[in-house]
């Protein structure tokens, strides 16, 4: 059952998104805030590459019925409370990640710099502890234009956070965003996704911004994969070197204690719910047969580890500490 339109809940969810109001207004104080990953970045290395994670921070959301657009929230809470996790809220953290191949450096996803809500904004910290400047960014890659993902390109007061990146973004992606009438067509709730992915990349001088088709290398030894669904045009990647690889999932799922173990469930963010649904099959059946390393923007603290089958639907093994 879909209890909400293919176009009006994720992009109502994006738009809420670009300016915060839906996670500032979604975190009462009575459940108190999220705890921050503490340092907030982890490392591991893929043959002769070095990838990293870097929490931008966590938004505490109060589960309601709205958020598994699919399933009643009694089996939702089950499902969580099944795993030890609280059945009142969902902790959602936001982690873009970094590629470093020598002295060459990609960004894969930006968080919110300073436009988002409480608790976000910390990569810039983050990058630092793990010795990292903005303007060490040569490459940003973008894998959707949801506000959690680009709205960290620009700060506040529009200057770029990574003054020397090249931005690399998925043409269907940028095509469907940067479409002056479907921003027309939008109602007024579903335009700030619209308006979001202008004030980003709407003033990007042209020499900046790189297209790829999903499929495509976006750099030596980085290949993107389509992952339409959750957005029109979002792309996940894969880092190959040396036998071993990293697959980034972008939102492939949102928080996989709920998505990947039911991965037949929406998350209200999810704009084609079919198509999505049938994407994060797709992708996770092939990292659990590769039995690669994997990791999210949206999975729990380190955010890297490995997908297992499990049940009808798949299990992230977050990797041990250390
Ligand atoms: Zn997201």
């Amino acid at each position: 059952m879909q209890r909400r339109g293919f176009l009006a809940a994720g992009m109502a969810g994006a738009g809420a998104m670009a300016f915060g109001s839906v996670w500032s207004q979604a975190s009462p104080p009575n459940f108190g805030m999220a705890t921050p990953a503490n340092p907030g970045f982890r490392s591991v290395k893929v043959g002769s590459l070095e990838v990293f994670a870097l929490q931008d921070g966590i938004s505490r959301r109060p589960l309601g019925e709205e958020f598994v657009t699919n399933a009643p929230l009694d089996q939702v809470k089950a499902l969580l409370a099944s795993q030890a996790l609280p059945t009142d809220y969902v902790d959602i953290p936001y982690t873009p990640f970094l590629v470093v191949d020598g002295g060459t450096r990609y960004l894969i996803d930006t968080g919110f710099a300073d436009n988002g809500p409480a608790g976000t904004g910390r990569l810039r910290t983050h990058l630092a502890a793990a010795g990292f400047k903005p303007e060490d960014i040569q490459h940003v890659i973008i894998s959707h234009y949801h506000g959690d993902h680009i709205n960290g390109l620009r700060l506040r007061d529009g200057s770029l956070a990574f003054p020397n990146a090249k931005v690399h973004v998925s043409a269907p992606e940028h095509a469907f965003w940067m479409d002056d009438a479907r921003m027309e067509a939008a109602p007024p709730a579903a335009r700030g996704g619209f308006m979001a992915a202008r004030r980003v990349f709407g003033s990007l001088p042209r020499e900046r911004l790189v297209p790829f088709e999903p499929g495509a290398e976006v750099a030596p030894g980085i290949r993107s994969v389509a992952a339409f669904g959750h957005t029109p045009g979002m792309s996940a990647f894969t880092v190959r070197s040396q036998g071993q690889s990293f697959t980034y999932v972008a939102d492939v799922t949102n928080v996989p204690s709920l998505f990947a173990r039911n991965p037949d469930w929406s998350v209200t963010f999810d704009m084609n719910a079919d198509q999505a649904r049938q994407t994060r099959r797709r992708i996770f059946d092939m990292l659990a047969k590769e039995k690669s390393l994997a990791g999210g923007f949206h999975f729990p603290f380190p955010a890297f580890g490995t997908i297992e089958a499990a049940g009808n639907g798949f299990a992230f093994k977050p990797l041990a500490e250390g």
